[in-house]
């Protein structure tokens, strides 16, 4: 229970609500701050603008997935005015007060380390990584179906890294019968791969295993899929870079030489909000609980 934690949310999207709703359910006092148009209301939730006073007895504050944008701006789909973090906001927070949002911009990062105030970025864990792979491959999934004229059962498909997401991608697409090549670099990750009964290559090998694929899914956040690749691939070959902005692909040589390459950013949030919410709510609702368990030791 989270019964005396006073939680402020800023801004947010619709996965932001699962997380307001489990802090209420789980007893919060919870304060939303960038919610005006929000139609639904939460029994138990306190609307309030932004100001330095609203924020100084809260206990969490919770931003959303990209906590501010390089000025201090924080994205909310539920207000129409201009929300600004600013230092006299993040001066008014209590000292034990834990920041968490999914991924910082360094002027969030630097705004809260002059006030010695913690920061959690979530989308660093590899518990919350590992839950948003299943709504990201779904993405992937529908993306590579939009885009195709094949079934993926029996098509010639490449996933690039063998990290959280390319681990649950490859197994996905080998479950429908895909027939699956995985590029990574470590020895590790390459023996895995046998095990899994897939093909695994090195990743320098990229370019002399290309020729035949009808989809490659990137999800390594460098540049890997470069023009030298490309140049080997079939006109017809598709490109689902899920790897963080700006993708692992050369996007501008896919497009001269006719090859669609997509660049597909946040998917869980587009393909299933809510169960993404749930993902954020679950771990940061338990992340509270602890952070309140250790103050009162
Ligand atoms: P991860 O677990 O860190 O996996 C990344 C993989 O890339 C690892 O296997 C890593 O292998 C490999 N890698 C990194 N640099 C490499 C290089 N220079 N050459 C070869 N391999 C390299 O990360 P993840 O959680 O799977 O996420 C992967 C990417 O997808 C990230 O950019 C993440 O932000 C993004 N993402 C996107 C979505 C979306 O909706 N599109 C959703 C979730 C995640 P090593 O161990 O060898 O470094």
């Amino acid at each position: 229970m989270l019964t005396g934690i006073h939680v402020a949310f800023i801004g947010g999207d619709a996965r932001q609500l699962e997380v307001i709703k489990k802090c209420i359910q789980l007893h919060a006092s919870v304060t939303l701050i960038g919610y005006d148009n929000l139609e639904s209301s939460f029994s138990g939730a306190t609307k309030k603008p932004l100001t330095p006073d609203v924020l100084k007895d809260a206990d969490a504050l919770i931003l959303p997935i990209v906590g501010t944008d390089d000025e201090g701006y924080v994205e909310s789909i539920f207000c129409s005015q201009p929300l600004h973090l600013a230092e006299e906001h993040a001066a008014s927070l209590k000292k034990d007060c834990v920041v968490y949002t999914g991924m910082a911009k360094p002027y969030l990062r630097s705004l809260l380390a002059r006030q010695r105030i913690s920061l959690v970025e979530l989308l660093d864990r590899d518990d919350i990584a590992i839950y948003n792979s299943i709504p990201t491959v779904e993405g992937a999934l529908m993306m590579a179906i939009q885009n195709t004229d094949i079934t993926i059962h029996g098509s010639q498909v490449i996933v690039l890294g063998l990290g959280r997401t390319g681990m649950s991608l490859a197994r996905a697409l080998h479950g429908l019968g895909a027939r699956v090549r995985v590029g990574a670099r470590r020895p590790d990750h390459l023996a895995r791969v046998y095990e899994m009964g897939l093909t695994p290559f090195h990743i320098s090998e990229l370019k002399e295993r290309v020729a035949d694929v009808d989809i490659i899914f990137n999800t390594i956040p460098h540049l890997v899929i470069t023009a030298e690749v490309i140049a080997q691939m079939r006109q017809t070959a598709l490109i689902i870079d899920l790897a963080s902005k700006p993708g692992g692909t050369d996007f501008q040589f896919a497009e001269r030489c006719g090859i669609k390459a997509l660049l597909a950013p946040g998917l869980p949030g587009i393909v299933a909000p809510k169960t993404a919410g749930q993902i954020i709510a679950n771990t940061v609702t338990r992340l509270i609980a602890e952070q309140s368990g250790n103050r009162e030791e």
